[in-house]
């Protein structure tokens, strides 16, 4: 493609965004469509010959998109949200078009310089600690993985990277019963084990029980092992439970255990200086991690990662081949060794257009308005005798089931219950997912979108109430 019709392409193309963005919820939420489907109308062969931009453009409309989840759609209610914002978009398209490498500072010195500012800004926006140092993640995937292997290189004297875990004691890890499963992933890849994984009980809130967790350290002193870390939740991804977090904290100083943050969804709510209360003892973590691309209107992927000790994450991560060398590697943060990734997106630039396109007030409006929005429908929910809330809500996210009378056993109403989200999500009209709290199919509503507003919940919950009633 020649620079003259890339230009005339881009301007149709952001005018269909645009479009998209206006339109969408006149667009099922969930497409409709069976495994196979899509994959089935695309040639098997890649094309030899050139095709015209316009047909790839018109194939993408009409064998694409049908087959899409619309994550911007308002009545996106399902997961956690992966909301984005215009800025943002116009931010990737830069990003997009320099396409620049950012592995070290020498790659592209204003990336890796905007983005320890902007680790700077988000720090200082949460109310994090001022001694933490930033580096963006793709997801928390990899932050808690980077996590897990910073605890087990510290706890070896920085030796098991070169000499693997023979000879060395058998770590274990611990996190709650509600934990994401990104950790017992991390604890695989980690080689500790996942059969060393400690998955502790929770209390009637869903939040790790601290003596059990005190206990469980105690038992596996007693039976050889050597307790290495402990991954808390700020937010758990079944129902924003919170862990006693200073408890913890205490709890680790005492026994020197490594201490992860997982706030991957609700710490963009740390934005607001009234929820800060709920995350008492947070500024004990040694690291802790937040998605801005979940709650913060930065497009996936941007995830947010902190360290106490950078020194100890460089430790764990830098490899400097020589032809990675370069005369500034004393002055500079080479983020390359601060992850698993070599080469690295720039991703600070969206960060930077989206906090100064709504400013910390609007972004704090934003989120304001998603949790007094989900106190009202909990309170909505509770009012009705055929609904029930089944988990506390502190921040977005509703945990729900219809309970009509005459319908007693837990297996009925956990089959009611997946047939309702079936017939919801098959309307088009909305999208929601599900858990289970305590072995009880629950569904989960999150109210996080971008462009989410009052009417919308209002339409949707009329929706589920009809729906449910009709079944
Ligand atoms: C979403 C989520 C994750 C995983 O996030 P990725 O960025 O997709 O890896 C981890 N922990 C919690 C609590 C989450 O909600």
């Amino acid at each position: 493609m020649e620079l003259p019709e890339f230009r005339q392409q881009a301007h149709k193309m952001v005018d269909w965004m645009a479009d998209y963005l206006e339109n969408i919820e006149q667009l099922p939420v969930m497409p409709q469509v069976q495994p196979g489907q899509i994959r089935s109308q695309i040639p098997a062969l890649a094309p030899q010959a050139p095709e015209a931009f316009e047909q790839i453009f018109a194939d993408f409309e009409q064998q694409i998109l049908p087959g899409i989840t619309h994550w911007q759609h308002p009545a996106f209610f399902g997961y956690f949200p992966a909301n984005s914002s215009p800025p943002s978009v116009l931010a990737e398209m830069l990003t997009a078009t320099l396409a620049a490498q950012c592995m070290s500072w020498l790659t592209s010195p204003a990336a890796t310089e905007l983005e320890q500012r902007m680790m700077e800004w988000l720090r200082d926006l949460l109310d994090l600690p001022t001694a933490w140092s930033g580096v963006i993640q793709d997801t928390a995937s990899t932050a808690t993985f980077c996590a897990l292997l910073t605890a087990r290189e510290r706890a070896t004297a920085w030796q098991s990277n070169r000499t693997g875990l023979q000879g060395q004691p058998r770590f274990t890890v611990y996190c709650s019963s509600e934990a994401h499963s990104s950790i017992e992933k991390g604890v695989r890849m980690a080689g500790l084990g996942s059969d060393n994984l400690r998955k502790i009980g929770v209390d009637d809130r869903f939040s790790l029980q601290v003596a059990a967790l005190a206990e469980q350290i105690q038992a596996d002193r007693l039976a050889g092992f050597e307790p290495l870390c402990v991954v808390a939740a700020f937010g758990t991804t079944g129902s924003t439970a919170i862990d006693p977090l200073e408890a913890i904290a205490a709890l680790c100083q005492r026994e020197g255990l490594w201490l992860h943050i997982d706030a991957a969804f609700a710490g963009s709510a740390l934005i607001l200086p009234e929820i800060r209360a709920l995350a008492k003892g947070l500024d004990l973590a040694d690291s802790f991690v937040f998605n801005p691309h979940k709650w913060l209107l930065t497009n996936f992927d941007c995830s947010a990662y902190y360290v106490k000790d950078p020194q100890a994450l460089l430790n764990t991560f830098a490899m400097t081949p020589e032809y990675l060398k370069t005369d500034q590697d004393d002055q500079v943060y080479n983020y390359r060794d601060w992850g698993p990734q070599l080469g690295r997106r720039f991703r600070a630039l969206k960060l930077w257009f989206v906090l100064r396109s709504y400013g910390a007030e609007g972004l704090r409006q934003i989120i304001r308005r998603h949790l007094s929005w989900a106190r009202q429908l909990a309170a909505m929910i509770s009012e009705q005798p055929d609904f029930e809330l089944l988990a506390p809500v502190d921040f977005n996210t509703l945990c729900f089931r219809y309970v009509p009378t005459g319908v007693d056993s837990k297996e009925a109403l956990d089959q009611l219950n997946e047939t309702l989200l079936q017939t919801l999500n098959m309307s088009g009209s909305l999208f929601m997912t599900h858990t289970r709290l305590n072995g009880v199919y629950v569904l989960r509503w999150v109210l996080g979108q971008t462009r989410l507003n009052w009417e919308q919940v209002m339409k949707a919950w009329q929706i589920v109430q009809t729906t449910a009633h009709g079944l």
